[in-house]
């Protein structure tokens, strides 16, 4: 038999949207157990919740997700701090996966991968497209719409929405 899959879903995820959720969903397709993995810091971005809180919001929205999945299948949310690649082979895996909107992420995601890959050369990187109707959804955008006041509820589950309320009323 053939041993466990597992795939790691690395990120910030401040907050999740539809379009973390697209790529969860299409990931968890290929593989047998997807580890979304929360980075507690990330460099030059400033989350505006905490790690605890991200992985709160991710387990929300995976809720939904597990109750159509396959019995043998698995979909945790854990957050760690540290490299990467020392998190990916602690998980008991060697694929590290990506979600890529635009052209715009490319340069990035592949420069990240190709430094992921120089320092474990053991580890892939593969990416997995975003759907049409999340190529322009980011966090960093439902971040600033909701402190304007817009309306993201297409982008967001319920319960981030009401966190990211929160957040920008205090
Ligand atoms: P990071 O700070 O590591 O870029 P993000 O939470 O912004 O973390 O994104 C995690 C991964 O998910 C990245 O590979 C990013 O390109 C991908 N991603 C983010 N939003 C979307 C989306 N709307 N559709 C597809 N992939 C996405």
């Amino acid at each position: 038999m053939r041993s466990n899959l597992v795939g790691v879903y690395p990120g910030s995820f401040d907050p999740i949207t539809t379009g973390h959720i697209d790529i969860i969903s299409k990931a968890i397709e290929v593989v047998d157990e997807l580890v979304v993995a929360v980075a507690k810091e990330v460099a030059e971005k400033h989350p505006i919740f905490s790690a605890q809180e991200r992985v709160e919001m991710i387990e929300n929205d995976l809720a939904l997700i597990r109750e159509s999945l396959p019995r043998h299948k698995k979909i945790t949310a854990v957050a760690f701090d540290g490299l990467l690649v020392d998190f990916v082979r602690s998980c008991h895996s060697t694929l590290i996966i990506r979600g890529l909107r635009a052209v715009s992420d490319f340069e990035y995601e592949f420069q990240l991968a190709a430094m992921n890959s120089k320092i474990a050369s053991d580890l892939q990187t593969i990416f997995l497209p975003a759907t049409e109707k999340s190529q322009f959804t980011a966090s960093r955008i439902v971040k600033e719409l909701v402190r304007l006041g817009g309306d993201v509820s297409d982008f967001v589950s319920p319960y981030t929405l009401t966190k990211l309320k929160e957040h920008y009323r205090r």
